[in-house]
This record gives C-alpha cells, structure tokens and sequence, in this order.
C-alpha cells in the first residue's frame, strides 16, 4: 500500500489558496458535504481529480437506502419507524456503530426531505416486484435482505430503497445534475482536473490542508476549518484488491465506477493515522433474478449441497457462492420453474436439460447421490411449505419434482460478476475520520465509499446502502467541517 507523506504546515512554503472547508471528491459524498458546508456559512473549495463531478454516483442506478417513515414509505401506506430499521441494520452488519446506524435511522425521513428539496426527483409509486432494479420509475422498492430469514425476526419487513423517478436504470446521474446545481448556485468553488496527493496538519495535530497537483503543477490549499474527504472507493485498484480482499475471487469478477476509484482516498487517510474497517467487504452480483420465478430453484455448490436461502438478496448469495469450494455453483430448476435469468451481463450458462435428477447429478460431476439426496430433502419439506435446512421463505417454496430438469453455471468460474468495495477508513456519527486509538482526528471529516461506513459485507448489504448513508454523513461532515469546532 502506497502511503503518501504527510506535509507540516510549518514547512509549507506558499498557501496558493485558502479556504474554510476543503472538500476532496465530488461525487455524492462530497457535494452534499460541500452545499451544508456552505449553508454553514463556511467558503468552500472542492477538489476534484475528473473533467467534472459526479464519480461512480454519476454512473448509479439512484437507489437511496432510507427508511423510519419516509415521504414515500407514507405515500403507499408503508408503516415504518427508526426503530425497525435501525434493528434491521444492526442485525445485516457485521460490527456496526450503533451511534452511527442510530443517527442515519433516525434522520432518514428528514434526509429524504432534503434530497427531495436539492431538486432530486422522486416519484410516489411502489414496485412490487422482485428486482435488481426496478425497470419502472417507481420510487419505493424492497431492496435488500428484509424479508429473509433470519432478519424479519429482527424487524417488521418493509421496502426501504428509494429509487430516483426514472424508468430501470441510471437515476444516479439525475441525483448529481441536481447537487451540482445548486453547489454551482450557492457559491461552492470547485476545481477540477486537479488531484490531492497529501494532505497538511499544523502542530496543534489538525488536518488543515491539502496539496494537490494540476497539469504538472502543484499548489497548496489550506483550509481554516476542516477538510472533508470523499474521494471513493478502492476496487479499481488490483494491487490493493489482493492486499486488502485476499479471500475475493480471482475470477469471474470486474470492479464497478470509474478509474479514479482506486484507493486514492484511502492512502491520504492512511497517511493521516486513520483507522481502518472491514476492509475486506465488498458487494457482488450477478443477480440470478429477475425473473422471481427462479427464486423457486435451488442453488447448490461442487458437493450437491445447499448452502444459501435462495430468496436472499442477491449481493447475499453472491457472497455465499464465494465462499463455495471452486467459487462454483449450479442453479437447479425443473420444468415449472425454467427460465432464463434475465442479465446478460451475468453471463450465467445453460449447462444442459435432464431428464432425471440422477442424470442431471452425473452431468454436472457431482458425487453420487449428493444431489439426489439434497432435492429429495428439499422437495419433501417444500411440499409441507418448510425449509428446516436454510428457511426460505414459503411463498418461494415449490417441490422441483417435474421432470425435465435443467441446470445453470452461477458460480464465479463460469458467471461474470460484478463488485464495490465497502472498507474503508473508520469514522463515528459527527464523520469525523478517528485513528488508531479510536479518536477523533480535529480537522478531518470523511463519508462515502471511502469510509466503512454501515454495510459491512456483500450478506448484510442493501441496493441503497451506499447512496443513503454515503449522503447523509457526506452532510454530517460538511456541517460539522463547517463549525470547525473540534
Ligand atoms: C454502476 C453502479 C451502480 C450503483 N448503484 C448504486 C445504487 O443504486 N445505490 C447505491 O447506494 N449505490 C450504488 N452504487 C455505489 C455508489 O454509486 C457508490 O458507492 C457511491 O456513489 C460512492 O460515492 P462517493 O461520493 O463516495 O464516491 P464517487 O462518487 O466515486 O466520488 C469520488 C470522487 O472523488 C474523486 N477523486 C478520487 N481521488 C481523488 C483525489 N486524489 N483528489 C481529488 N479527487 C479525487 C473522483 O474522481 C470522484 O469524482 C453503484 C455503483 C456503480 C458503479
């Protein structure tokens, strides 16, 4: 890992500009930092690597994670509370600071308000159906592991991810157009083309700067009371991938965002003496839904066993066929539950169609009544409406006894899927970055992807759980950064 030095203000030659806040990234973390910095009263410069603003949170698909009551969740009769979905994310995270969950539950509702009010469009509707990303324009859609066992015995399950109102795919960049506007409309500065490659502290131990380098040239910023950094994640990065993810297929997987993800952020606050977290999470898909129907198969691994409830979200089960010898898996259907699984980008293959289970178990090499034993098992429970072995939820449990069979690769050797990384430095609920010790470094507030934030893990992540939090700390660290008051 590359560790840039870490200037003395004292050293510091020229300040070549100076401003109260310093805000390192533009994507979604950084302009909502940037617009409440401003609101605070605060001059604002933002430094951006790229042509322009926008980062992965340009290229998203605009699912916010938000929830305790929503606009939304209100406008279709969704019954929600903070309470619920703050037990729901303490149970789907691995570690998680409770402060910090609790904070994001309970302002959940009044950050939908303001996304809403930055002129991010959201619609009033409910998609019902089970879906990567919903192909309408919906806004409110069930998102994550809610109704999976064993987390509804944690919280009343409700639909929580708010998709921005444009049909499937790609809300992310009508979200950023929005907060660009009104960063350009408040008096934020922003530079671009321009990347920080070290970060300044004064003798008191306060971040209170930046340097950064444009065309070959480079300049000094201080800031008088807080840098905020918010510069992305790690993924793009293969050498820090090994590092940091040694367990995460070597196959099978391509990072999603831009090139500029590739740990920048993460080395400058390494530099600083931040502490890290979960830096092995990540979330994968290559979603075997939609279409739902082939929920109702069975996933099983190289040794015939189950090993995942198939209703699960998708980045849940991603993670679990991960875990499987080989990276390998196989989606089983029968005759009533065949489809085709819609993704092309998965790339999941058709092995072939069977006539028998005993034949489909020799054609997929798997040891000699293995298969037998575990659809036998499985159908005979699915036939009482059960699943002892993985608790599937019933409305998805339907016997596979109508020959023929058929039998996809899903597994990371023959399927293409597709990731984030979710470690990153440790903050608390005011953002601000802490070190080793757990406290807080003055100065240097952090939020997005380049923190571990609240999803810690492909099994307890939720579509949204980026956006959502990733936002409403980028305010938290812009306020904060702001008053300077650390
Ligand atoms: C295709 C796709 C779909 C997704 N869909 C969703 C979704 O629907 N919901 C959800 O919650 N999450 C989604 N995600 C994840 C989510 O988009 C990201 O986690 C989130 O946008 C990260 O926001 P950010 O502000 O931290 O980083 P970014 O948006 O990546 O912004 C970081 C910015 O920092 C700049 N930068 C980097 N290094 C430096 C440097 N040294 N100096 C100055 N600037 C620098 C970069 O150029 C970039 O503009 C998706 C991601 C992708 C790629």
């Amino acid at each position: 890992m590359h560790v840039p030095e870490l200037l003395n203000a004292g050293e510091v030659a020229e300040w070549h500009d100076t401003a109260d806040v310093v805000v390192i990234g533009f994507g979604i973390a950084g302009a909502c930092a940037a617009l409440e910095a401003r609101r605070g009263g605060a001059d604002v410069l933002v430094i951006e690597r790229a042509g322009g603003g926008g980062g992965a949170s340009s290229l998203s698909a605009g699912i916010f994670y938000l929830g305790g009551g929503t606009a939304v969740q209100k406008a279709v009769g969704m019954e929600d509370t903070p309470d619920d979905m703050f037990d729901f994310l303490m149970a789907s995270t691995n570690a998680p600071d409770a402060a910090l969950v609790r904070r994001f539950c309970d302002d959940s509702p009044e950050h939908f308000d303001w996304l809403e009010a930055q002129g991010v469009p959201f619609g009033r509707g409910y998609y019902k159906g089970k879906s990567v990303i919903a192909p309408t324009d919906d806004c409110l859609a069930s998102t994550g592991n809610e109704k999976v066992w064993p987390y509804y015995l944690f919280a009343a399950p409700v639909p929580r991810g708010h998709k921005v109102q444009k049909e499937g795919d790609g809300g992310g960049a009508l979200a950023m157009n929005a907060l660009i506007e009104r960063c350009e409309e408040e008096g934020v500065r922003v530079v671009v083309n321009t990347r920080v490659d070290a970060l300044v502290r004064d003798d008191a131990g306060r971040i209170c700067g930046a340097r950064c380098k444009s065309s070959g040239e480079e300049r000094t910023i201080r800031a008088r009371r807080g840098v905020v950094l918010a510069a992305g994640g790690f993924g793009m990065n293969e050498a820090y991938m090994r590092e940091w993810c040694p367990d995460f297929p070597t196959m099978g997987a391509e990072p999603i965002g831009i090139p500029h993800n590739d740990g920048a952020a993460l080395e400058l606050g390494l530099s600083a003496g931040a502490a890290t977290q979960a830096m092995s999470g990540t979330i994968a898909t290559a979603s075997l839904y939609p279409p739902a129907k082939l929920i109702k198969g069975i996933l099983v691994n190289n040794r015939g066993e189950r090993f995942v409830a198939e209703d699960s979200y998708h980045g849940r089960t991603a993670e679990f066929i991960a875990e499987q010898p080989g990276w390998q898996a196989f989606l089983i259907l029968d005759s009533e539950t065949f489809d085709y699984p819609e993704s092309q980008r998965a790339a999941h293959r058709l092995v072939d169609g069977f006539e028998s289970v005993a034949e489909m178990e020799a054609g997929l090499n798997l040891p000699e009544g293995s298969l037998q034993k575990t659809m036998a098992d499985y159908n005979a429970a699915a036939a009482r409406g059960e699943d002892p072995l993985l608790h599937k939820h019933r409305d998805w449990l339907q016997p596979l006894d109508n020959a023929p069979y058929a039998a996809f690769e899903v597994g990371y050797n023959n399927s293409l899927y597709h990731f984030l990384t979710l470690g990153g430095i440790q903050t608390n609920s005011q953002a601000e970055v802490l070190d080793q010790q757990g406290k807080a470094i003055p100065g240097f507030y952090a939020a997005g992807a380049c923190v571990s934030s609240i999803p810690q893990d492909g099994k307890g992540y939720a579509s949204g759980l980026s956006l959502g939090p990733g936002s409403y700390y980028g305010r938290v660290a812009g306020t904060n950064a702001a008053r300077g008051n650390d």
